[in-house]
């Protein structure tokens, strides 16, 4: 009988199951949207409504699943199983997720932060290739990030390690979210890039249509500006040019303190691919210590959207192994 782990990824607009084997074969997965409205209350039962549905629509064995493991945002307590602060959800207060789940299901259940779960995915079955030391970076509308060490997730003092979108990066930037300022998530996250591009504009009023679309007034995306530069628009050259020192930057620091083996990077601002990495890997290099420059791999993420409900179900797995 195949031992099946459940993994969950849980976001402000869905909700992503899989059924896992251990060596990460995907038996069944599948969506539902997220319930957000009367304060997300409704969050946890329908998750276990839909797992309970699934796993009777299945040939399943109860007794095969072992563990269910969950990525969700906000901040979490691994320990008591908890989240607190979840915007997108609706989740203010703290909410008792493991308490509720272990309740319905019987079975262990682990919680991690979402960009931990996608850091573990990446790691795992993408990017990573199961390498032991592997540090991701997730670029999408901030920066996240997790850093696994010996096939583990770093978690820290206070369960925050990992939180790479708050790198400095400028000594005077732009304030950030948590209140500092000059983060890695300033300039480098898709709202960052923008934020670039909005201060660099000035200069190039006759040398670029997209410069001149700011200056109009007009909105853009991380993605136009991709777009320009492969279209040799210099301005959007420009701009890229700034992000990928920030970023090249940021990832020799990391590699300096951590030594990984590869940095991935994922998230939206991701999908510009091997554009992004020729702008990253030149200022990762230049800035890295000499031994590793050439021996990090920075490369771009592979699972897409599956690397949460994965992540979760290697941490499902490693949980039910410690019980
Ligand atoms: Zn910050």
């Amino acid at each position: 009988m195949r031992e099946i782990a459940i993994g969950i990824d849980l976001g402000g607009t869905s909700i992503k199951f899989a059924f896992l084997t251990r060596e990460g074969e995907i038996i069944k997965q599948w969506a539902i949207p997220t319930p957000v409205d009367s304060d997300g209350r409704l969050i946890i039962p329908f998750i276990i409504r839909s797992i309970k549905e699934n796993i009777e629509e299945s040939t399943l064995l109860p007794a095969q699943i072992v563990a269910i493991g969950m990525g969700s945002p906000g901040s979490v307590n691994r320990e008591k199983g908890t989240v607190i602060g979840a915007f997108n959800l609706n989740w203010i207060k703290t909410v008792y997720v493991k308490e509720q789940m272990e309740e319905a299901f019987q079975i262990p259940f682990i919680l991690d932060n979402d960009a931990n779960v996608a850091a573990l995915g990446e790691q795992w079955l993408g990017a990573g290739q199961n390498d032991p030391n592997v540090v991701f970076l997730t670029l999408g509308t901030g920066v996240g990030g997790g850093v696994i060490v010996k096939g583990e997730l770093v978690h820290g003092f206070l369960d925050t390690a990992g939180e790479i979108g708050h790198l400095k990066v400028e000594n005077e930037g732009f304030t950030c979210t948590c209140g500092q300022v000059g983060c890695l998530e300033t300039v480098a996250s898709a709202t960052g890039i923008v934020a670039v591009a909005k201060k660099e504009a000035r200069g190039y009023m006759d040398s670029s249509v997209l410069a001149k679309t700011i200056l109009d007034g007009r909105v853009i995306t991380s993605k136009s500006i991709f777009e320009s530069a492969k279209l040799k628009d210099p301005f959007a050259e420009h701009v890229l040019s700034i992000v990928g020192r920030y970023l090249g930057v940021a990832c020799a620091n990391i590699a300096n303190v951590l030594n990984p083996s590869t940095i991935i990077l994922g998230g939206g601002v991701s999908k510009a691919g091997n554009l992004l990495l020729s702008y990253v890997v030149p200022n990762f290099e230049r800035n890295a210590f000499p031994t590793i420059a050439k021996r990090t791999a920075i490369k771009i993420a592979t699972l897409e959207n599956d690397a949460g409900v994965l992540g979760a179900a290697s941490l499902a797995f490693e949980s039910a192994d410690k019980t």
